[in-house]
């Protein structure tokens, strides 16, 4: 059984635990686990969209497509807006709800 420790006391409580057994502190641990989801959801997103942007990139170069067109453009801010996403979400994931 994982152990967390409350915001409250520092106490050891159980993560299935729904209040501390020491000060009755209410624990969001269910919470807590449904934000890391949908933060795992953004980080297969900006992999996603890491992977492609990696993939069309070279894909561009061999067509022949220039630096300054849309494509390119396009690929380039997909791959910056998925690293972007991939830096931000670990801390995202940090954050209490509410
Ligand atoms: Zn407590």
């Amino acid at each position: 059984m994982a152990l967390t420790i409350c915001p409250d006391c520092e106490g050891k409580v159980s993560q299935s635990a729904k209040a501390c057994p020491h000060c009755g502190c209410p624990m969001f641990a269910m919470t807590v686990e449904q934000t890391g989801k949908d933060w795992k959801i953004v980080m297969i997103v900006a992999g996603v969209m890491m992977g492609v942007g990696f993939v069309a990139l070279p894909i561009l170069r061999l067509l022949g497509v220039s630096g300054n067109e849309w494509p390119w453009i396009l690929s380039v801010a997909v791959l910056v807006l998925g690293f972007r996403l991939s830096y931000f979400a670990p801390i995202g994931s940090l954050w209490p709800p509410g």
